[in-house]
């Protein structure tokens, strides 16, 4: 531990290149229960006075960062504040706090009585259970001093956000100017926190065992390339972090246009998108187009399946962002690591991951699936964009040949598949047959091939695409679809890699598609590679035994890594 590294540094799984400093916030776990027995001092009314400034700080707060965040955020959170205010639950506070009560106590009793009723009452008023929860614990820790839940939406300087692991809600209402990094102790390379973090451009680090103990306000020093983060570091070594980051974002500005190699292969570089709102990046990094739209994200907080006119808005918006260009549309991926309350498995299930989730679900409620494939014909109908769709989760042929016949039925023109189970990758010359194109997804077929799932942090060492096992398996997918005169993208994490982008244009894969910052990168590292040397180091790659020997034995015949500082 030497000056220049301060309190000392933890290390953990880079997932999204740069460097980030700032002073940790640590996300809070659950506020813990106040003493049942906790009495006041006796001064009721003072008692009375404090808990009444607690209740409003918290709903002045919800309110202040409602403005902040405004369209439908600033509706829940004044509804929220609304509901901090009732004059009842104040009531029954005071009662609870007359009889000697401690206010923390009170709160929680009072707001207890309250969610019970909610609870009972079912339905819509049920479902505020989680905002009286919410209001409940921010009072208890205005009240008690502790660290407040949740996520802030805004800042006076951009914070480190260190947690446990972080869910896609958690998150709605970031943006790169409030956070510097991420960092959490779950998760591997290719969890949602760390795909968010890449699509926001936030440099993070997960699998970082320590981090919550890190002390709140502590400046925290992130390196999303190395993994490492360092604990209160020295001026020295900020300076030094900032200067690699530029010295980089010079190289990388001077790559534009579409994506090729150095010998002129065209590889159209594509965005991955959540929604509408990812839109600005994509164009902004140059996207040729949308390689995967995961349309699920649009529809991860809702309870009932969204209507049709509120789909089509949705994919209209994203179809005329791209007048001629390519969009690739991913319908619902419902089911383990990204449920939707609207389509539940049927009953509790052991391994999430290998039960009932992407096409699967369809078969289970086909008139969702119906639906937005009309939706998405709709759209498709005035616009200019090439609108492909595709399914996830596709294991046979057959299940190939019915999505196809699908949307072939709702007036859909180009029907694809992901390839992300090794079922459809290594029968890839009878899936092909069936459809117009293949996009694979290497984040779960790493998770499959290496039987590691890519929600368990410790297993996130096994969840890497530079496997050759994995590499094997993109190789045979993307030779079928050449084989058959069809297109074969990649749209899962790996794409994002620039090294391992090298690699999958020479095993033969036609696109790319990756969060919106990674664009640069990618464009970058491809312009100052020939297709002959994508080539060489996809069979190095493939002929090494291990991750760590693959990408090593492609990096030594790719020469231009080096000025990219990669
Ligand atoms: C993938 O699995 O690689 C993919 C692109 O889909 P998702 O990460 O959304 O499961
Ligand atoms: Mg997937």
């Amino acid at each position: 531990m030497g000056s220049s590294t301060g309190l000392g540094s933890l290390t953990g799984t880079a997932v999204s290149p740069g460097a980030g400093y700032g002073p940790a916030h640590v996300l809070a776990g659950e506020i813990p229960e106040p003493d049942k027995e906790s009495r006041h001092g006796g001064d009721a009314a003072a008692e009375r006075a404090r808990a009444e400034r607690a209740v409003e700080e918290v709903a002045a707060d919800l309110e202040a960062r409602g403005a902040r965040a405004g369209g439908e955020a600033q509706e829940v959170l004044g509804a929220q504040a609304l509901m901090a205010r009732d004059p009842s639950l104040a009531a029954e506070v005071g009662a609870l706090i007359d009889r000697g009560v401690a206010a923390p106590r009170a709160v929680f009793d009072a707001f207890g009585k309250y969610r019970d009723l909610l609870a009972a009452a079912g339905g819509y008023l049920a479902e505020r259970v989680t905002d009286l929860d919410d209001i409940r614990d921010r009072t208890i820790a205005v009240l008690t001093g502790l660290p407040m839940p949740g996520v802030p939406a805004s800042a006076a300087e951009p914070f480190v956000l260190v947690a446990r692991d972080l869910a896609p809600a958690d998150t709605a209402l970031l943006s790169k100017d409030v956070v510097a990094a991420f960092v959490t102790e779950q998760g591997g390379p290719t969890s949602h926190t760390a795909i968010l973090a890449r699509a926001m451009g936030v440099p993070a680090v997960v699998g970082c065992a320590g981090a919550t103990a890190i002390a709140p306000g502590t400046p925290v020093l992130v390196d999303g390339g190395s993994g490492e983060v360092l604990l209160a570091p020295g001026p020295d070594r900020v300076a030094a972090a900032r200067r690699a980051v530029e010295a980089r974002r010079a190289a990388l500005s001077a790559a534009d246009g579409p994506g090729a190699t150095a010998d002129g292969h065209a590889v159209p570089l594509l965005a991955n998108i959540g929604g509408p709102r990812d839109l600005p990046g994509a164009l902004e990094h140059g996207a040729e187009g949308v390689g995967l739209y995961r349309t699920e994200f649009l529809f991860l907080d809702r309870a009932s399946a969204p209507s049709a006119k509120e789909q089509e808005e949705a994919y209209r918006a994203v179809f005329e962002a791209f007048p001629g260009g390519r969009v690739v549309v991913r319908t619902l991926d419902s089911g383990a690591d990204k449920p939707l309350a609207f389509l539940p498995p049927p009953e509790e299930e052991p391994n999430p991951a290998l039960g009932e989730r992407g096409l699967r679900m369809f078969r289970r409620y086909p008139e969702i699936m119906a639906a937005q494939l009309g939706a998405l014909a709709a759209a498709a109908a005035g616009a200019s964009a090439k609108v492909q769709v595709m399914a996830p989760m596709v294991a046979t042929a057959e299940e190939a040949e019915w999505f196809a016949e699908a949307c072939r039925t709702a007036g859909l023109d180009s029907a694809g598949i992901m390839i992300e189970v090794p079922s459809a990758a290594l029968r890839a010359a009878d899936l092909i047959r069936a459809v117009d194109f293949f996009s694979i997804g290497t984040n779960d077929l790493t998770q499959y091939a290496l039987a590691a799932d890519r929600q368990v942090s410790a297993v996130a060492g096994l969840q890497d695409p530079w496997h050759p096992a994995v590499l094997d398996l993109i190789a045979m997918a993307a030779s079928a679809a050449s084989e058959a005169g069809k297109g074969c993208g990649v749209c899962g994490e790996a794409a994002a890699d620039p090294v391992l982008a090298c690699v999958l244009v020479g095993m033969g894969v036609t696109s790319l598609s990756m969060g919106a910052p990674a664009l640069p990168w990618v464009r970058a590292a491809l312009a100052r590679h020939t297709l002959g040397e994508c080539r060489s180091a996809a069979v190095a790659a493939r002929f090494a035994v291990s991750a760590g020997d693959a990408k090593a034995a492609a990096r030594a015949v790719l020469p231009g890594l080096e000025d990219l500082g990669l």
